[in-house]
């Protein structure tokens, strides 16, 4: 239309293209009105999306409701890319990083899952951690010369694996499993009298004082129990930290508040017009999904305990010190069941 109307221009802004033809086209004026006001009109126009002007700045925050605990075999459910739902299902996930030989036993893991069904015996559907975030952009037109496109992050979902993991420590020798030693059976199966009572309190001894505390001071476990709630509690705490820290370090100044704040998570209006246009760009996806896996990464990696005195890595010691509140609630329990079944005084 634009177009069309300039046409009707005095001819002396016309200008022959090449000798000998009819053919004329309009430079400078017509030109620059077309780059211009047309390219942006039509443009508009065009979006699916509407464009939403940025109403605040404030840092985007993550908290623990971004964090979800899997244990083996359980399912996991997401919308994909193309809107559809999809299921798989964490399998046997303790296989990861498994232990081998039998010099040490590890009764336990706890791991950022960036990938989910690949430990799946169904069908192996699998979910790439970041596969179900969304981009949104809003315009800041804070600076009507530099309008620019701001992302945020909808559904950042951070799926950690936490669980009890008997297969290793199984093959390397039986172990009897106590659990939270609120099954009778299992006691009345294992305690006969007396002797048998005290063997089971020197055990829940060593593992209240921790396997890695005994391990340091050379003490060996020689009866093969344990009570894999005390295992789950330690392994919860590495959990409690790994989220911790990863909120922390995302909320902080080298996290999410980046996408507020550095230009290479933004996008000019002058380089796309319509909001789903920067969303759909590959490379646009590709630089917010791994400035937010870097942050989730990093995040998680920072989840340690340091001994303020030797300044060494204390993660494993505190674990399993967060584990000693079960292994006190195990030992009253035995000690009310031998009780009540006359075996102790
Ligand atoms: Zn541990």
């Amino acid at each position: 239309m634009i177009i069309e109307t300039k046409i009707d221009y005095p001819t002396n802004h016309q200008k022959p293209l090449f000798e000998n033809t009819t053919a004329y086209c309009f430079i400078g004026e017509i030109e620059r009105d077309y780059m211009g006001d047309g390219v942006s009109i039509v443009k508009q126009d065009e979006c699916d999306e509407e464009i939403v002007v940025c109403d605040s700045f404030e840092p985007q925050t993550i908290n623990t409701t971004n964090f979800e605990l899997l244990r083996e075999n359980v399912p996991w459910q997401w919308v994909d890319k193309q809107g559809i739902p999809q299921t798989t299902n964490s399998g046997s996930a303790c296989k990861l990083q498994e232990w081998f030989n039998c010099d040490s036993t590890r009764n336990g893991v706890t791991y950022l899952m960036s990938k989910i069904g690949n430990y799946s015996i169904t069908p192996q559907t699998i979910y790439r951690i970041l596969d179900d975030t969304k981009i949104n952009v809003c315009l800041d037109t804070r600076d009507p010369n530099n309008k620019k496109w701001i992302p945020s992050i909808e559904n950042i979902r951070i799926p950690m694996f936490s669980a009890f993991c008997p297969e290793q420590a199984d093959r390397c020798g039986i172990y009897k499993d106590f659990f939270d030693a609120t099954n009778t059976n299992i006691l009345a199966n294992f305690i006969k009298n007396k002797n048998d009572y005290d063997d089971v309190m020197d055990v829940l001894d060593w593992w209240w004082e921790g396997p890695y505390r005994n391990a340091k001071n050379k003490v060996y476990l020689n009866d093969k129990i344990r009570f894999s709630e005390g295992i789950i509690t330690h392994e919860y705490q590495h959990f409690l930290y790994d989220r911790d820290s990863t909120i922390s370090y995302m909320n902080g100044s080298n996290g999410l508040v980046s996408l507020k704040t550095n230009l290479e998570f933004q996008r000019t209006f002058t380089q796309f017009k319509c909001p789903e246009d920067v969303k759909k760009d590959p490379f646009y996806i590709s630089v917010i999904n791994s400035k937010i896996w870097q942050l989730i990464d990093d995040g998680v990696k920072r989840g340690r305990t340091i001994d303020p005195i030797t300044k060494k890595d204390n993660t494993e010691f505190d674990c399993d010190v967060a584990a000693r509140k079960t292994y006190d609630d195990i030992k009253k329990r035995i000690n009310v069941w031998a009780k009540d079944n006359g075996i102790i005084q």
